[in-house]
């Protein structure tokens, strides 16, 4: 465990431009909270539109000798970042759990995620190849480069505050672009610290510069209106992703999305229970239900609905609310009050629309001022209001279902796309749900899907593009044709 003046060496009160520490133009800041009891870690500049211009200016100066660099060069710096963060990895995690809550345990797995993605994008960057064509013309010869689309700028949540930054920044960085990130107004710190290892690993001045804000809309409007910056890769709500994707319209914009969810989690009437039970735990608890492929609806056969919820609740017995330094803990709180409130009034109002607790259902003030208890709620129908919304705490709702067409129908009924379960030992089912289902991700008899290997992204209003994977390199590269006339 690190010590206090470990984790004190890896808190940064500044932001990071041009290579520089800085503090805001206005001089204004804002205090970063820690989740678990309310207190204030420390306070970070709170940045505008001119303090975001000064960093999308230097990200441009920088991007011309980054992306002249040999993909191998590029590549080096890529590992060294990683190194320096996997020599780090305990305060990292450390941090990462002050600011945002969760487990020990779990901050460790999210660095460790950052690093393999960083490390993909290390050896994707040697990849990056263009194509030889076959010309319809004999005196012409043909070819297409695949060149680095220019600055980017990436906006991230609270809710993975390390790996979301390494799964925009490693493979834009891979792909000879220079970025300017605006990390959440919660979770400034880890981008903070990924920064400060940047620096140590040598990347030049300019090419990866961090702006904190308290209100993400100033920062947002310049990056997206400021035509340096050629794409914009979001993670967070679609209702902000909207607003961005509008923004970006009159500069053209290439655009990353990814936004909410609303994750169908099925079990049918042949699924091996125990497996099923450990899924659902894992992907609706973990990070305390705040994660956008969090199970949002869960389907049960009628036929083994309560041997099912009977399981799930009595292993829930078996987790551990608590402030996420303490190894006793499972789970940690919430990010915030504003969570917590909207947590409470969406069991509530399941509450009042007939939906009855079999475990939790309540805050937990006794552990903190964010805490939320493990709940389950059975008798959910498609009526209920929490139906349609994304409930990102650690509540589950069980819906009943009769058949395979009905339950397609309930789980493809919403505007969001972006990850779905089901378990089940059929075959011909397992075909038909795994195309049916309407999302980008479909996990078969599992839940741990998520690698620096896999296409991560959504469809419909849950995003656009991918993240991890040779798409995830391809996402901030354009295609630049030639052809050549042979004059002889
Ligand atoms: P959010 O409110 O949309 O915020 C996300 C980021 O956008 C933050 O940095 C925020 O800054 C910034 N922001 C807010 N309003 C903005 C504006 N008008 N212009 C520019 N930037 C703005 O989302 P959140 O509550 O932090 O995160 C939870 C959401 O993210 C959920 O819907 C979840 O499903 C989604 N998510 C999606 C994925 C995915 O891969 N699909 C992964 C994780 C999370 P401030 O913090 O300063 O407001």
């Amino acid at each position: 465990m690190p010590t206090t003046a470990d984790l004190q060496s890896f808190i940064f009160s500044k932001a990071y431009i041009n290579g520089q520490w800085v503090s805001a133009e206005s001089g204004q800041h804002f205090s970063v909270l820690n989740p678990a009891d309310g207190t204030e870690i420390t306070q970070v500049p709170d940045m505008g539109a001119t303090d975001t211009r000064i960093a999308i200016e230097a990200a441009e100066k920088a991007q011309a000798e980054w992306s002249s660099l040999t993909a191998k060069q590029r590549s080096q710096y890529l590992q060294q970042w990683a190194d320096l963060i996997e020599e780090n990895i305990d305060v990292l995690a450390l941090l990462l759990t002050t600011e945002q809550g969760k487990t020990l345990a779990q901050s460790q797995g999210e660095v460790r995620s950052s690093i393999n993605y960083i490390r993909w994008s290390a050896h994707e960057a040697m990849r990056i190849n263009g194509e030889v064509l076959p010309s319809s013309r004999s005196s012409h010869f043909e070819y297409a480069l695949k060149l680095p689309v220019g600055v980017v700028g990436a906006i991230t949540p609270w809710n993975f505050p390390n790996s979301m930054i390494a799964r925009k920044v490693a493979p834009a960085l891979a792909a000879g672009c220079a970025v300017v990130i605006k990390p959440a107004e919660d979770t400034p710190l880890s981008a903070l610290a990924l920064a400060h290892l940047a620096a140590a690993a040598g990347f030049p001045a300019g090419v990866f510069n961090v702006v904190t804000a308290q209100h993400g809309q100033a920062v947002g409007a310049e990056l997206c209106a400021n035509p340096i910056v050629r794409k914009l890769s979001f993670t967070g709500s679609t209702a902000v992703g909207k607003l961005l994707y509008e923004q970006c319209a009159p500069t053209v914009k290439k655009l990353s999305l990814e936004l909410g969810g609303n994750a169908p989690f099925i079990v049918f009437d042949d699924a091996d229970l125990d497996l099923a039970v450990e899924g659902a735990l894992t992907m609706k608890f973990y990070n305390s239900g705040q994660a956008c492929i969090s199970v949002n609806r869960l389907f049960a056969h009628e036929s083994i609905h309560d041997a099912f919820v009977k399981k799930l609740t009595e292993r829930l017995q078996g987790y551990t609310l608590g402030v996420g330094t303490d190894e006793k803990a499972t789970h940690g709180p919430l990010i915030n009050q504003q969570a917590l409130h909207k947590v409470t009034e969406i069991v509530d109002t399941a509450k009042q629309q007939g939906a009855q607790v079999t475990i939790g259902g309540t805050a937990r003030t006794d552990l903190g001022p964010n805490f939320f208890d493990f709940t389950v709620l059975t008798e959910a129908t498609p009526g209920m209001e929490l139906f349609n919304t994304e409930i990102f705490g650690p509540v589950v709702p069980v819906y009943r279902f009769s058949t395979d067409d009905e339950v397609l129908a309930l789980a493809n009924d919403t505007n969001y796309g972006l990850a779905a379960y089901f378990y089940t030992e059929n075959t011909s089912r397992t075909f038909r749900f795994g195309r049916a289902l309407e999302y980008g991700m479909v996990g078969v008899n599992t839940t741990s899907f998520v690698s620096e290997t896999m296409p991560f992204g959504g469809v419909k209003e849950s995003g656009l593009g991918r993240e991890g994977s040779q798409q995830g390199i391809e996402e901030f590269l354009e295609t630049h044709y030639v052809c050549i006339q042979n004059k002889d």
